[in-house]
């Protein structure tokens, strides 16, 4: 339930307002912080279920759009970028948040992801990425490492994994930051620091899949994260891909690697600028459109 508090001049929502479905996810996977780091990042930042658009992709992660109350959208495989920047688009005052897993949006959804960084799209991008496809029952992904061995490779991961830190900054991103399913308040940080950067944002969070991932463990992840210290630049970019770089040496740094302000793509379209695409007087000159055609 949403109380105005009239004397902070803020709605105050409570985690309860975003609970949908039991979740079905194995327990103690690492999804399960994630959704409520979510949800505590959404109540802190006064939104309410009808304040945002979350729209998800195919995975694990995607099965979320039952388990969180709020305006969802559940589009293909590959595809919530695109879907996302659509919604964006008919109404850029909307937070419009994409949550995919690390095959989701590395792989199929790779190409949107390039688009999306470049264009400075104002979506936040959440990737649950846990080096595996759990949906599908444990299948190489975008990111496992280098002789990674599951059932669609018994004999090693050939591919070289994908850096998603270093592939966005290279491509234009504007907020780039990483985070660990196992520290909670440190991903409610990135969350809200995701959400209320205008522009596109990517949070990468390092979430381990117990079932399916048992090399990129929990007790692995600990002795591997470290946290960003306030001498770290995060307007730096040659900087931030040189710490992106350290995904390679399996290192994990947690924090903001990269912020910049710079005006985004809707900022540039001028039939928008006054008000929303939603918000405009819909076309209604049929007999004109019939002469365009004709
Ligand atoms: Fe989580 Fe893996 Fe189970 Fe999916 S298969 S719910 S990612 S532990």
């Amino acid at each position: 339930m949403r109380v105005t508090c009239y004397e902070l001049n803020i709605n105050m929502t409570n985690i309860k307002d975003f609970t949908g479905y039991n979740p079905t996810w194995c327990p103690g996977c690492g999804n399960w912080g994630i959704l409520t780091a979510l949800k505590q990042a959404f109540v802190q930042l006064g939104m309410g279920p009808d304040d945002i658009v979350v729209v998800f992709g195919i995975g694990c992660s995607g099965n979320m759009n039952d388990f969180l109350n709020g305006y969802g959208f559940h589009s293909l495989h590959g595809r919530a970028i695109p879907n996302a920047i659509g919604i964006k688009l008919a109404n850029h005052k909307l937070p419009v948040i994409a949550i995919v897993g690390d095959g989701d949006c590395y792989g199929e959804g790779g190409n949107h992801l390039i688009h999306a960084a470049r264009g400075n799209h104002d979506i936040k991008i959440i990737v649950h990425d846990n080096r595996v496809y759990g949906l599908t029952t444990g299948q190489t992904a975008p990111t496992s490492q280098k002789g990674y061995k599951t059932r669609s490779t018994p004999l090693g991961n050939i591919d070289q994994p994908i850096n998603p830190l270093a592939t966005v900054l290279s491509n234009g991103a504007t907020f780039v930051a990483q985070s660990f399913a196992g520290d909670l308040n440190h991903l409610i940080l990135m969350i809200k620091s995701a959400i209320t950067h205008k522009g596109f944002s990517l949070l990468n969070v390092l979430q381990p899949c117990v079932t399916f991932n048992k090399i990129n463990t929990f007790q692995y992840y600990l002795k591997r994260v470290y946290k960003l210290d306030g001498a770290y630049q995060q307007s730096n970019l040659k900087q931030a891909i040189e710490k992106s770089l350290e995904l390679n040496e399996e290192k994990f740094p947690l924090g903001i690697i990269y912020q910049e302000n710079r005006p985004t793509y809707t900022d540039f379209i001028e039939q928008i600028k006054g008000k929303p695409l939603v918000e405009k007087e819909r076309f209604t000159n049929f007999e004109l459109l019939e002469k365009l055609f004709i």
